[in-house]
């Protein structure tokens, strides 16, 4: 069967680009094209109950996320996010549902300074998808396609950490109350790294998010780029109530394949000052390098492993 990459690049990806104004079409975290004197960057994302966010999910919850993850993609390019469109399919109208859903997304629109222009109601099984505009500076742009042979590969924040929340909320591990309140927010309240993103931006070669575990989206930058990387799992960052809730092999794993953290994952030259500079305000962790040699190797305790999944994909 085909997954969802198939589907995209068999069925909706054009390889000739036959106007001039798209400076980068499908395959990236966003499009970005030309307009006069303005780029202009788009991407869109859907949350669909059961897939992406259980029944048991608040409306608060839900809002927060559909917004936060499409401004994970902007982070994910260097761009600046301004405008966006909802296009909300409920079962039933309740207003209470309605109130706290359009308040968190007000809230957090609020935050980033992003303003609802537009959108779509309809009546269907719950699904949210937001479309999100905004700028960029076209040499500064992050792109999946530029890592190069003896960069360091990085990744912001801890991993594993939204991965671990969604086995508590599907009960397959049991967590004290007080650490279940620490990790359920890194699940329903990714932080989008916008900030990060914009400091990178012209600084670091290739860049992606973490939406659908390491060892994939680290895969999408590899494939691009056409190179290959070694990957160390003792260095992965790892928070205290991952490594407290799991054995460390269990939790590298975690941190290696579940998705949602929404960390960004990025590509520098060896030594740069900026992993200093940025030190103060961000943490970020030098995971493995990227190689000549094509594919992806994981080396757990110096021996090369190989996962049974590399992460999450639609249609598997
Ligand atoms: P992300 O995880 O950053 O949202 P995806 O892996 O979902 O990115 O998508 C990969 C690329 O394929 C992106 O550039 C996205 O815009 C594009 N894409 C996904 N689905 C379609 C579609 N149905 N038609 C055109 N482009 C698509
Ligand atoms: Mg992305």
């Amino acid at each position: 069967m085909l997954n969802e990459f198939d589907i995209i690049k068999q069925y909706f990806t054009q390889t000739k680009n036959t106007h001039p104004e798209i400076i980068l079409g499908i395959g990236d975290d966003a499009a970005v094209w030309q307009q006069g004197n303005a780029t202009l960057v788009a991407s869109v994302d859907t949350l669909i109950e059961g897939k992406h966010f259980l029944s048991v999910c608040r409306p608060e919850d839900i809002a927060y996320k559909a917004l936060a993850v499409n401004l994970s993609d902007f982070a994910a390019m260097g761009a600046t996010p301004r405008w966006f469109t909802l296009a909300l399919t409920l079962p039933i109208a309740h207003s209470d549902w309605l109130e706290k859903f359009s308040h968190s997304l007000f809230a957090l629109a609020k935050q980033y300074d992003v303003v609802l222009i537009g959108g779509d109601t309809t009546q269907g099984a719950l699904s949210i998808t937001i479309q999100l505009m905004g700028t960029i500076d076209k040499d500064k742009m992050l792109l999946r396609n530029q890592a190069k042979p003896g960069d360091e590969i990085y990744v912001s924040g801890t991993l594993g950490d939204a991965g671990l929340a969604l086995r508590v909320l599907q009960k397959k591990i049991t967590l004290p109350e007080s650490v279940a309140l620490l990790v359920l927010p890194k699940l329903n309240r990714p932080e989008a790294q916008i900030p990060l993103g914009l400091a990178l931006g012209g600084v670091a070669h290739a860049a992606i998010d973490i939406s659908d575990g390491l060892a994939q989206d680290l895969g999408h930058i590899l494939q691009a780029s056409n190179v290959g990387a070694d990957i160390y799992l003792d260095q992965l960052p790892l928070s205290e109530s991952l490594t407290q809730a799991l054995s460390r092999v269990d939790a590298e794993n975690l941190a290696l394949t579940a998705g949602d953290d929404y960390q960004l994952c990025f590509t520098l030259a060896p030594n740069h000052p900026i992993i200093s500079e940025l030190a103060p305000t961000h943490t970020l962790t030098r995971i493995g390098e990227i190689t000549q040699q094509g594919g992806l190797r994981i080396h757990q305790k110096g021996q090369l492993i190989r996962p049974q999944t590399l992460g999450w994909q639609h249609f598997k």
